[in-house]
């Protein structure tokens, strides 16, 4: 029987080579599967688009000339730079794939002015972008917060259902684990469903820029989706690093079909059959033997398949025991208070008695669906950037929610600048601390496929990492607050007074020029050493005050006397002083977006022609926090 088994597999596998190639199998249809369009201008969206299209028009001749299914290529003239990606499935001819890639980029061309945007078809995968590192890595920082395309499609099979999911669900495993340790990362094969006349087609493709881990984690996950299809005849699943889908109609020509035989044999999963077949060569001893390595592997399996479920529920985060959280912080006990802030205490917690954390306990955050606060956490922890404080984790039991972070000893900036440390930074380290915030908040609002806006930027949220770099905390928290909590329309924390920009306090009126006007403040804060709250002169406070000093060209008076500057920094810090006021500006669009001011900052490009105004003020209130509507 075993024998069998393996003669039928050989000989399907066989059969299915090179018969019947006169019938093209290939849709060449293209139709979008999945596309998305970036929501953030480019700075010159003319040049931009004339670099999209030239680089288009090289990657078509790119295909066409050197006869490949895979291409990138890039246009940077006059500063809009452009990479460009095409990626085929291998199972298409040069001009099936050209012919995919035109519909594609017709398709892209159509996005409404933006800096990015990719689609995906049955057949190809084309994308471009204002960054290079998709080229390489199918998990580039930017594309965090992308999400997984899964399709099943809505005919479910005919045949009985039992053998059609063993069956097909056996196929796709072998697919797994075969695709990563086949040297081009791509297997199409078929597989027929026994006593039903019908057979399963399947193809799989993994990015040929990444590894065999990357490759197989991606085909664990395509699995994990694509077995949950069944008994779908149809499923496609697709993401940066890998595609795979399946279909009881043949989509690409047996020509195509790839002999996964040899890796078959090799593989852990084989071994199933490998086993066997010693067992029956080798008789008694040796049966019961396989018997037991099989009842091992089987463990085995079963054991990694739990890790990677984990791992594929958890994508980054952890979730946590309330109890094992109440433990590590010493049942939340006041010694272990690292500070208090609108949403309740954040702790100093110890996990397993060797790994330091902070845990921010959310009071007054409404606790919403759980699996959207889940949700809301996941996206916020696989953000990862080095001016970005790092989400490990969450525990979300009954109306308990706690946000587990990384612990940053020295604390927060405002303990710098005007509280126990004051006086400890010297110019270049707070110029660096203005640069990193910058960079965090552009790329959380420009270089992320979801926009997102901070809306409580202050000192206090900058966290200083053991050389003093400035971490972003709280970035997501305002995205776990309701949304109606956030708008004119009902009473709601809107931010802290001092930092808040007039028209998201007094208006509601949101956009990441919200986070460009705190971030003004935050640059005064640090120059001056005092806070934006503080009565500086008369009843000015200190935004106020630098501005009456600037019409004056007295805006170094606002300099802390703790800073002792040469000429040039003194320089420098004037026009930095000049870029805080031009983020502080109203209406919003004279404030320069983030990744603006990260060129301002890094490239002396300064002010240019442009004339400062005088910045809005805002509402004075008694509350330190903003509330709006009331
Ligand atoms: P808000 O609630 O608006 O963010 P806040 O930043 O003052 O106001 P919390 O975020 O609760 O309040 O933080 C309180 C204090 O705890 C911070 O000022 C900071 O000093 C400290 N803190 C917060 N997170 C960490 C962390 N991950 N590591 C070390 N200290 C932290
Ligand atoms: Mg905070």
């Amino acid at each position: 029987m075993p024998f069998m088994v393996l003669v039928l597999l050989l000989w399907l596998t066989l059969t299915n080579t090179g018969s019947s190639e006169s019938i093209n199998h290939v849709n060449t249809t293209n139709i979008p599967i999945q596309l998305f369009c970036g929501r953030n201008a480019p700075s010159n969206p003319l040049n931009f688009n004339e670099n999209r299209d030239s680089s288009f028009n090289q990657l078509r001749l790119n295909l066409l000339s050197n006869r490949v299914l895979y291409g990138t290529s890039q246009d940077l003239t006059g500063g809009d730079s452009v990479f460009t990606l095409a990626r085929c499935w291998n199972y298409l001819s040069v001009d099936e794939c050209v012919a995919c890639f035109d519909a594609a980029v017709s398709v892209l061309v159509s996005c409404p002015d933006g800096n990015g945007a990719y689609v995906l078809f049955d057949n190809c995968f084309v994308r471009y972008e204002s960054f290079v590192d998709f080229y390489t890595n199918p998990h580039a920082e930017q594309d965090a917060g992308a999400t997984q395309f899964i399709s099943c499609g809505n005919q479910s099979a005919s045949q009985l259902e039992l053998t059609y999911n063993q069956t097909v669900s056996a196929f796709l495993l072998e697919i797994r684990d075969v695709t990563p340790k086949i040297s081009n990362f791509y297997v199409a094969s078929a597989k027929e469903i026994t006593n039903a006349n019908a057979t399963v087609y399947a193809v799989a493709q993994c990015v040929e820029s990444t590894n065999q881990t990357i490759c197989e984690t991606c085909m664990n996950i395509a699995y994990k989706k694509l077995d949950n299809c069944l008994p779908s005849t149809e499923g496609r699943f697709f993401d940066m690093a890998c595609f795979v889908r399946y279909s009881e109609t043949q989509f690409f020509n047996d020509n195509k079909i790839t002999d996964i035989t040899n890796v078959l044999k090799d593989n852990v999963i084989g071994n199933s059959v490998k086993v066997t077949i010693v067992a029956s060569v080798i008789g008694g001893v040796a049966l019961l033997l396989s018997i037991l390595i099989s009842c091992l592997l089987y463990r085995q399996r079963k054991k990694s398949k739990k890790t990677e479920q984990d791992v594929d529920d958890l994508e980054g985060a952890i979730r946590y025991n309330y109890k094992d959280l109440k433990l590590a912080t010493d049942n939340f006990s006041e010694g272990n208070i690292l500070g208090k802030g609108g949403f309740g205490e954040v702790y100093k917690a110890i996990l397993g008695n060797k790994n330091i954390v902070a845990v921010k306990k959310l009071h007054g955050v409404h606790a919403r669906a759980k699996t959207e606060f889940e949700n809301e956490v996941k996206l916020i922890s696989i953000i990862r950037h080095r001016n970005l404080l790092r989400l490990l984790g969450w525990s979300s039991e009954g109306s308990n929610l706690l946000l587990v972070l990384e612990y940053i000893p020295n604390g927060s900036l405002d303990k710098f600048l005007w509280g126990a440390r004051k006086g400890t930074l010297d110019w270049t380290q707070r110029y660096e601390i203005i640069v990193g915030i910058a960079k965090g908040l552009a790329h959380l609002h420009d270089e992320l496929h979801v926009k997102i806006v901070h809306r409580d930027i202050k000192s206090s949220n900058i966290l200083l990492s053991d050389d003093f770099k400035p971490k972003i905390a709280d970035f997501g928290l305002a995205r776990l607050q309701r949304e109606d909590q956030t708008h004119i329309s009902t009473t709601g924390y809107a931010g802290t007074f001092g930092y808040t920009a007039p028209e998201y306090a007094l208006l509601g009126v949101l956009s990441d020029k919200v986070d460009t006007y705190s971030f003004g403040v935050v640059i005064l804060e640090t120059i001056s050493g005092r806070r934006s709250t503080e009565v500086v002169s008369g009843t000015d406070l200190l935004l106020e005050n630098t501005w009456k000093l600037y019409e004056k060209k007295m805006h170094l008076n606002i300099i802390d006397e703790m800073l002792d500057l040469n000429q040039d920094e003194q320089e420098q810090v004037m026009k930095i002083i000049e870029i805080a006021l031009l983020c502080t500006e109203s209406p919003v669009s004279n404030r320069p977006t983030m990744s603006e001011v990260v060129l301002m900052l890094r490239e002396g490009q300064l002010l240019g022609n442009r004339e400062l105004t005088r910045p809005t003020n805002f509402v004075h209130n008694q509350d330190r926090r903003i509330h709006i509507g009331t």
